[in-house]
Parts: C-alpha cells; structure tokens; sequence
C-alpha cells in the first residue's frame, strides 16, 4: 500500500521493475522490443477514395481501420495500440510534427503520468466515468509500456514521474518509432476541417500542403485535444464535430491556469512578484497543498494551477499562508522568551522578509510581540491561516494546461468511447469532459484513452 501525499491511498505492485510485468491481455509483446510486423508502404491516397460519391459501405472503400485526428499524446497511444492488434491507421496531424505538446509538457521534461493517479484527481460531470478507462490501462501499464522502451521513470514530487533522461522528446520518439515499425501512416501539416457521417463510415476532410481531400473511412478518432495554446495547433474540432453531430459539450474553460488581480490590490502582488510560498489553498471543492507564486498580474505555481480548475469567476479563494503550524501558538511561544521582538522582525523570520513587510500594511508591524492584543492575534491568525482572495479572472487559453469540460460523458460508451449516437466515432483524450488535476494525471487519461479505443476499432 503506497500512502499518498493528497491524503487517500492507492496500491499497486510492480511499478519500477523493468519488464516485471508480461501483460497479456495488453499486448502480447510487452516485454520485448516490438520488431517490425509489417513496414507496407502506402503510397499517398493509393488507398483512400476520394470521391465525394459514396455508398453504404466504407469500409469495403479504404485499407485503414480507422483515421485518428492529432497526434498527440491520445492519438500517438491510439496508433501504436492499434499497431499492436494489426489495425492499420492514418494519422492526421495539424503541426509539422507529432506530439508538440509532449514535447513542451513539464517544461520539456514531460510528467508522463502520476504514481497516484487515481479517478479522484479528474474532474467530470460525471465522476465515475474515467473508471473503466483506468481499469483497462492503468499507472503500472503507463509505467511498463514505457520502461519496455526504455524510458524509465523518476519520482520528482507527489507521485509525480519524468524519463530518467528528463527528455520530452524521448517520450515522442517511441511512439513515432513504434508508428514506424507498425507501418502507421501519419501526416503532418494536415489540418482537418470537418468530419462528417456518411452511410455506415464518415468522410474526412482535410487540408493538407495546402490540397483540400476527402477521405472515406470506417471509423474516426477524435483526438484533437482541447483549446489550450491555439498556436501550438489547438482548435475546437473534437467540440464542433460532436456539436454537429448532436452530441451534447459541457461548459469548457481554460484549467490548471494562473489567476489574475486587478483594481487596488495589483500592486500589493505585484510588489512581491517572484516571491515563492508553500501554502495550502482551497475553496468550497478541494483543497491543495504546494507552493503559490507571485506575479505581476496576480498568483500562479503549482496550487493556484491546481485550485482554477475549481475556481469559477466571482469567486473566492483562500490560502493558508502557514500550514500545519498555528501563528498564535508561535507567537505566544515566542514572546515568553523575547517578548521586546517587534512583529515584523518575526514575521521576517517566518517568512521573506519582502514578503513580511508586505503583510505589515494589514497588521501592527510596528508594535512588538508581548504588547499584542488577543484582537491583534486574531486578526494576524485570520490573515495568515485564511488569506482571501477574490482573483478578477484567469490567463486563459494561451497559459493555460489544460481545458475543462468538453464532450458531454453521457454521449460517450465509458468502456470503449464510442459516440452512442455516432457508432464508429470515438473520442478520447483532452476534448472529452475528464480533466485531471496536474501533476501526470491528464497524460495517464490520454494514454488509457488511447489504448481503450484502440481496443475497439
Ligand atoms: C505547457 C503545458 C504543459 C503540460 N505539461 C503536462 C505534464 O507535464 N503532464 C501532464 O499530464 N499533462 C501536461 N499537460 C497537459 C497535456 O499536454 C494534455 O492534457 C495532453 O496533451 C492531451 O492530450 P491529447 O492527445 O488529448 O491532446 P494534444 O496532446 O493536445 O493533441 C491533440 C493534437 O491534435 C492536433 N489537432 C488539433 N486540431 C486538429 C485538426 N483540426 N486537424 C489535425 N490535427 C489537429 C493538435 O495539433 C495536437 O497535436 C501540459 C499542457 C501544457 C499546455
């Protein structure tokens, strides 16, 4: 049994032995390098119809199983598991290269996945959606896929795993190795533009170096991810395509993203921009404990990301700027033995200094410790242990990590994220409503998104 940091336990056995696990039901070559089971080539459309004339019958028309769209981190885990049953994809992919967010994710180091992860740390209209994805490929196979090709992970904090290596990149390539070997067909600088159904499969239409195509196909994947960081390929496809096709998309908003403050307390932020503190902040859904930054334009680090999935505007927030330590008991601890130290001298001691004195314009900095009042205690706990802040609004999209909400689980199968209005449509990744908190999680419920629905095309 692993004791988890956020206070719940998880237990798995396994994890960290390279190749302990042989996974049968996963795919019978785990534990050895997967060799080349078939290297077709597949000269550019020679299997794809493209006439707009269709019939009934797609999948008679196109050798591939499926088309995915994006190639990140779902897409690419999609590909490669589809590999490994035989299924032959194409892969369209709107940037010159695969797995540009990968390849940025962790501040180019990747946080591949949580040693923690668990269906708690997503957030859904429908909570227990998520479940039968992470029963079917969990943290320990997240773990072996990737030791089977020798990226073995590294315990930063929380749970929280990066390549040994600390190469994103890394990351990237054994999946477009094993895209490679499988004989996976992917196209960069293909933007699609709209998906539609025809007769029992669907017509793609995509932009690619410029030339508009159709292409006919049995099933599609919808892996285009959310909205965060337009320029680095985000659109809202996977939101239109289901829209269009009647399926329902729950309120989306940027997450994991930084707070703003605006009016009369920006410039008590911004004075202590770069100041770094551990805290525990929450509102009325969770509560975190990591450290909070602060910055010209308002609070970001690792907290603040955490509690904007939870925060909607006009809300509160509250931060306890002290955890697991009560200022009252210290101070009365403290002026026993040095009762002439003057507040600020020892909130200095406590904290930065810079940030002591930015306190000091809402306490009696300049009375010293024994002449306080039992009302001065209070409201010097009040500000320490439930710092309020009321945040004017977000970074949005271009900072964001991540987007929340998306299409609406109740559209979706949760054993194989199949479309229930749309048979042969699958969506998976960061554009269905499961957003996880940071720290891995939302890569582990790209790469079990991928798997469960390559497991049903
Ligand atoms: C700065 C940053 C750091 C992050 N770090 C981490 C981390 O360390 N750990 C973690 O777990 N998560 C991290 N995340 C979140 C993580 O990157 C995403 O949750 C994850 O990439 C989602 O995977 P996905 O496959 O659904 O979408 P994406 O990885 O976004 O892939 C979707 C792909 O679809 C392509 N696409 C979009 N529209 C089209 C179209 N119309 N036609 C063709 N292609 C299209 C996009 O170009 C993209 O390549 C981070 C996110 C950001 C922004």
């Amino acid at each position: 049994m692993v004791s988890s940091p956020h206070s719940y336990e998880v237990s798995f056995s396994g994890v960290g032995f390279l190749g302990a696990i042989i996974r049968d039901t996963k795919n019978a070559t785990a534990t050895i390098k997967i060799p080349m089971i078939r290297n077709m080539s597949i000269l550019p459309n020679s299997d794809i119809c493209e006439t707009p004339c269709m019939t009934t019958n797609l999948a008679k028309q196109t050798d591939f199983d499926a088309i995915i769209i994006g190639a990140g981190a779902c897409g690419l885990m999609c590909a490669v598991q589809a590999g490994y049953l035989g299924k032959r994809v194409l892969v369209l992919e709107k940037n010159d290269r695969p797995g540009a967010k990968i390849l940025i994710s962790g501040g180019g180091r990747c946080n591949y996945t949580n040693l923690y992860a668990s269906p708690q740390q997503f957030i859904s209209q429908n909570e227990h959606f998520c479940k039968s994805a992470f029963a079917q490929w969990s943290v320990e196979d997240t773990v072996t896929f990737f030791e089977t090709y020798d990226i073995i992970g590294k315990e930063k904090t929380l749970g929280q795993l990066f390549p040994v290596s600390d190469k994103a990149k890394d990351v990237v390539n054994v999946f477009t190795n094993l895209c490679d070997d499988f004989g996976q067909e992917l196209w960069c600088d293909a933007e699609v533009v709209g998906v539609e159904k025809v007769g029992e499969g669907f017509s793609v239409n995509v932009v690619r170096n410029g030339k508009e195509q159709n292409l006919l196909v049995p099933k599609v994947v919808m892996a285009a991810g959310g909205l965060p960081i337009p320029k680095m390929g985000a659109t809202d496809l996977g939101l239109k395509t289901a829209r269009k096709l009647g399926m329902k998309v729950t309120e989306t908003a940027p997450a994991l993203v930084p707070l703003t403050i605006t009016g009369k307390d920006q410039d008590w932020y911004a004075q202590l921009s770069g100041n770094s503190l551990f805290c525990r902040v929450w509102n009325d859904k969770a509560s975190f404990e990591e450290n909070i930054l602060f910055t010209h334009w308002g609070l970001s680090g690792p907290a603040i990301l955490q509690i904007s999935s939870y925060w909607r505007p006009g809300e509160w927030i509250y931060i306890d700027l002290l955890p697991h330590q009560n200022i009252t008991e210290l101070i009365q601890q403290e002026r026993e033995a040095n009762g002439k130290k003057m507040l600020l001298a020892y909130l200095s001691g406590l904290f930065t200094r810079k940030f002591a004195e930015a306190i000091s314009d809402r306490l009696p900095a300049d009375k010293n410790l024994a002449s306080l009042s039992n009302a001065d205690l209070e409201n010097i706990s009040g500000l320490i242990h439930e710092f309020k802040v009321k945040p004017a609004g977000d970074k949005g999209y271009d900072k964001a990590e991540v987007m929340r909400g998306g299409v609406s689980t109740d559209e979706l199968s949760s054993k194989t994220l199949e479309a229930k209005k749309v048979p042969g449509l699958f969506f998976g990744g960061e554009c269905v409503d499961v957003t996880g908190w940071l720290g891995g999680y939302n890569f582990q419920w790209a790469w079990a998104s991928g798997f469960v629905i390559a497991q049903n095309l």
